[in-house]
């Protein structure tokens, strides 16, 4: 338990509601590691009341902030500068102080990517088909046109919600071109991809008992393909534990949290490592506490 001073730093998050978020249990696992005299704070904020939020953060000399739902948009417009690659993702997930105001980044985008690259540092030619058409698509659709794939597939249930997604992103300077496909195109699309990456919540707890897609679907997919759930609970969920069955590497979402985390605590102490292993820890215990041992 980190002892708070009269000189103790506030970190924090704003969201509505917010009392479901990892961050605090994982930032402040960070900064005790690190021991420094810093505390990450969970501060709900109703959507009528953010402008006056995030100037009163300021007021009180927070050094930063993350920012979830419903605000990722909305605080855009109330940021004295925000980052191009939060102006591609269309999402503000992290805030720095900038002179005397706030700017926005999005470190979704980093934390999505670590584990792709631990793996192998050349993507270009996987073919991505990314399942879901949602806020955290959009982030994995920048993610993936850094990492030099050409062409990007977003597949989804929801034909004219699949073209405002196609058409978000003109004007944006996207270096990939992003096509839009209706699930029944994904016995064409599986077999060319070497990375499948689910955005959509289907199969996440309590309903783990689902998958986005049928094992017959999934037996499309080429093999030696990528598995890449964003889900982080339950671990695993059923996509992959069927993509496993199948004998396919997978990926699920737990370290894309706990990167977006060490990328927004890097930023906001200035300083390039920061204890990923520990902010990894925290969130593996919470899903999976250590069980007692009996008598
Ligand atoms: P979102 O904006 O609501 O988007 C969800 C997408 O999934 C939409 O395209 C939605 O389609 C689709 N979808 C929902 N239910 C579906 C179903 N039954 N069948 C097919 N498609 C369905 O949500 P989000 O913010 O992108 O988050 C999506 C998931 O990613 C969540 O599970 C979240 O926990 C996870 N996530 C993880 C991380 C991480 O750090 N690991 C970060 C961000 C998000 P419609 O529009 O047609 O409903």
């Amino acid at each position: 338990m980190t002892s708070l001073t009269g000189k103790t730093q506030l970190l924090g998050v704003i969201g509505h509601p917010v009392e479901h978020s990892l961050s605090p249990l994982m930032q402040n696992a960070a900064l005790a590691a690190l021991g420094l005299d810093w505390v990450y704070l969970p501060f709900p904020v109703a959507p009528g009341e953010l402008a006056d939020a995030v100037k009163g953060l300021k007021v009180l000399g927070v050094k930063g902030f993350n920012v979830t739902l419903p605000h990722k948009q909305a605080v855009m417009p109330l940021l004295a500068e925000v980052s191009p690659l939060a102006r591609q993702v269309g999402a503000v997930n992290t805030v720095l102080p900038f002179d005397s105001q706030w700017r926005g980044t999005n470190t979704d985008v980093e934390g999505f990517l670590a584990p792709l690259l631990e793996r192998q540092k050349n993507w270009a030619q996987c073919r991505p088909v990314i399942l879901g058409n949602g806020g955290a698509a959009r982030a994995v659709v920048v993610a993936l046109a850094q990492l030099g794939c050409p062409t990007i597939a977003a597949v989804g249930r929801d034909l004219a919600k699949l073209e405002a997604f196609h058409r978000g992103w003109r004007g944006l300077d996207l270096s990939a071109a992003v096509t839009v496909h209706p699930w029944e195109h994904l016995p064409l699309l599986l077999p060319q991809t070497r990375l499948l990456i689910n955005t959509t919540p289907v199969g996440m707890a309590p309903k783990g008992d689902v998958s986005p897609l049928k094992l017959e679907e999934l037996a499309f997919l080429s093999s030696q393909a990528l598995v890449y759930d964003l889900i982080y609970t339950p671990r695993p969920t059923r996509l992959l534990r069927e993509a496993e069955s199948l004998g396919f590497p997978t990926q699920d979402g737990l370290e894309m949290l706990a990167r977006q985390g060490a990328a927004a605590l890097g930023l906001w102490l200035n300083r390039e490592e920061v204890p990923v292993a520990v902010m990894r820890r925290a969130l593996e215990s919470h899903f999976d506490p250590p069980r007692l041992s009996e008598g």
